[in-house]
């Protein structure tokens, strides 16, 4: 049907919903009978109005969003999010808790350490962050002001499956690598933030859901630092994230995605699918005589970047040119870690994991 689409395990922007950019395509000269495109309209015209709020609906029906939350749609990227959180809820005499499990995680923190008080709840540099700490291990002190995790590590391959109960104190997480892969108890954190490039969409959205009394404490900070106006959450919640131009087109193609998913189950049968596809990937490391190496440690393995590497930096190589020529695109890890990751996000299909593993297991009898 789509012969010219390859398998695409990209880590981010990576692959969607070909039904999506179909639809997209389908309408990208003349959006809702208006005689022009989506990103030609006013971001105040009805036809914008209804994507806006549709696409809001979309996402709190899909993550069960409690009323008591505000959704945002900002700019500037998960990076932004790691200067806002910090500008928005720490004061003075708070600290910013921080559990390190990946490269992610570092950089927010040091972002915070720009503008107030941090401390390290957890680091992971220890095992190489092959780990992710037991919820134990994440206990939150009575002087902070939040705690910060990165619920899935895009780069090491390694996935929080637990969440710590951090009671009083605010419990925020940059899930830009895994949000609607599965299904996670909104109500147990305070601030949750996604860039869209991986499950949402294409780049240029960020999408943030805070607690409505995160919101308000939010404002009295920002008014006590008074912090620009454009990098306050409340400004952005009251103006329901109208202040200025939105991102129209990333936030239109964002709503695209959540119907199409939707459509196929919602979030528990991307769950169900993102196992299956998890585990036939890494049945294909754990079943290859130690050919390939899983670098996340067993227990803390991601279900949506599988990260492993080959005996050596050629085979490596030709691995990655083999796939290539296979169809399979974006098996390179990240630049910082080298070795091989496929990204398996929610547009990518069970058979094209298939078709991955199945390629693993005829390079490892080939070159093992
Ligand atoms: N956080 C995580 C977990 C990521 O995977 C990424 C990007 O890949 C970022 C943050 C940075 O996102 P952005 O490029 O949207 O700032």
């Amino acid at each position: 049907n789509h012969r010219d689409r390859v398998d695409n395990f990209n880590g981010g922007p990576a692959a969607l919903p070909v039904e999506a950019l179909e639809k997209a395509q389908a309408e990208l000269l003349n959006f809702a009978e208006t005689g022009a495109s989506i990103v030609e309209i006013s971001h105040r015209s009805k036809a914008y109005e209804a994507v806006h709020q549709q696409t809001k609906a979309l996402l709190k029906e899909l993550l069960e969003v409690p009323d008591d939350y505000e959704i945002l749609f900002l700019q500037g990227g998960a990076s932004l999010q790691f200067a806002m959180v910090a500008m928005n809820l720490l004061d003075n005499e708070h600290t910013g808790a921080y559990a390190l499990t990946g490269s992610w995680s570092k950089k927010a923190r040091e972002e915070a350490a720009r503008v107030g008080r941090v401390r390290t709840v957890f680091d992971g540099a220890e095992s190489e962050f092959r780990t992710i700490p037991g919820v134990e291990q994440v206990v939150p002190a009575p002087g902070d002001a939040y705690l910060h995790l990165t619920s899935n590590n895009t780069i090491y391959g390694t996935q929080w499956h637990a969440f710590p109960d951090t009671g009083e104190v605010p419990l925020v997480a940059d899930m830009s690598s895994d949000i609607l892969s599965h299904r996670i108890p909104v109500r147990q954190f305070s601030l949750i933030y996604a860039g869209a490039q991986k499950n949402l969409g294409p780049a240029g959205v960020t999408v943030v859901i805070i607690k409505s009394s995160l919101v308000a404490r939010a404002k009295a900070i920002a008014e006590e630092k008074n912090i620009p106006v454009i990098l306050r959450y409340d400004l952005h919640a009251k103006h329901d994230s109208l202040y200025n131009t939105p991102p129209v087109f990333a936030i239109y193609l964002m709503g695209l995605v959540l119907e199409w998913l939707r459509d196929h189950g919602g979030v528990a049968q991307a769950e169900a699918r993102g196992r299956q596809k998890g585990k036939l990937i890494y049945d294909a490391i754990d079943n290859s005589d130690g050919f390939y190496r899983g670098y996340a440690a067993p227990d803390s393995r991601s279900y949506t970047n599988v990260t492993f590497n080959l005996p050596t930096r050629e085979l490596e190589q030709a691995f990655l040119a083999g796939a290539e020529e296979n169809g399979m695109i974006g098996l390179g890890g990240h630049r910082s870690v080298g070795g091989c990751r496929a990204s398996i996000y929610n547009a990518v299909s069970v058979e094209a994991c298939e078709r991955l593993a199945e390629y693993m297991d005829s390079f490892r009898r080939v070159h093992g």
